[in-house]
């Protein structure tokens, strides 16, 4: 059974201008483990698709089903991970990967451990009693995601995540995050407008039109590698007919000869 099924999803915004029409017919689902990418213009309805997703925003048509049940709002089985790390700085990294599992009167001794063993195993356990400040950026990024897995989501949601750190740091943290995700094997769905990014991480990119947005494509994406990861994948002969196809089909070329 498929634990996310987005199903004829349709967003319009009423605006002083009239109605904004951000997504038409959104129809896709995902296997448990699956990591999908979604890449689109800037302004077509990717961060809408993924509040619809986690239930903060209800659509104007269509249904969202996660683990067979229908999304009436925000989803408990949703982990978010955004631009900004959104870590505390008066509190350890510790008690900021416990803050989720506070919030939602999750703070059980099992849990905590989860937390503990989860910090240990990616390399943050030394650190556990620093505070954000006092870490690298990819090393926060890190924190971020452990406090999100620490809740145990069913679907890990993640938007434009790595766009603020600058380019080397951004590699790594891709590869790290990247890591952590296919151990764990968490269900993710990625928002980016880096197509590169989409290719090395997803098992599949879902491409989206200008607004109104729909699938112009699910993209199934295989490199034949023993093992993977993002950065081996960019030095794969497979990469740079993925890349012109998606950038073919996003219409790149159309915009700028306009
Ligand atoms: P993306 O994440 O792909 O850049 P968004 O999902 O943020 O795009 O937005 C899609 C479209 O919907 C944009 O044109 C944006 O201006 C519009 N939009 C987003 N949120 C609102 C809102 N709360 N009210 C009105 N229009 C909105
Ligand atoms: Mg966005």
């Amino acid at each position: 059974m498929a634990i996310l099924n987005v199903d004829g999803v349709r967003q319009t915004y009423q605006t002083l201008a009239g109605e904004t029409v951000a997504l038409e017919n959104i129809t896709f689902s995902m296997e448990k483990g699956d990591f999908f990418s979604v890449v689109g213009p800037s302004g077509c309805g990717k961060s809408t698709l993924l509040s619809i997703i986690a239930g903060t925003l209800s659509p104007t048509a269509g249904q969202v089903t996660i683990a067979g049940q229908t999304v009436e709002g925000p989803s408990p089985h949703i982990g978010y991970m955004l631009q900004q790390d959104n870590l505390l700085e008066w509190r350890t990294i510790r008690q900021n990967v416990l803050l989720g599992l506070e919030l939602r009167h999750q703070l059980t001794p099992e849990m905590k451990d989860r937390a503990d063993h989860l910090l240990e195993t990616y390399g943050l356990s030394g650190f556990a009693n620093s505070h954000p400040s006092q870490l690298s950026g990819g090393m926060r990024q890190r924190a971020a995601l452990i406090r999100t897995l620490a809740v145990n989501p069913d679907i890990l949601l993640l938007d434009e995540a790595f766009s603020a750190l600058d380019y080397q740091t951004r590699l790594e943290v891709t590869e790290d995050v990247y890591r952590i995700i296919r151990q764990e094997q968490v269900t993710a769905l990625m928002v980016t407008h880096d197509i590169p990014e989409s290719i090395c991480m997803g098992d599949a990119v879902i491409i989206l039109s200008q607004r109104p947005a729909v699938i112009r494509e699910t993209l199934p994406i295989h490199f034949d590698l023993p093992v993977r990861s993002p950065l081996r994948c960019r030095s794969c002969p497979e990469f740079a007919g993925y890349f012109s196809h998606i950038w073919k089909e996003l219409g790149m070329h159309e915009t700028h000869s306009e």
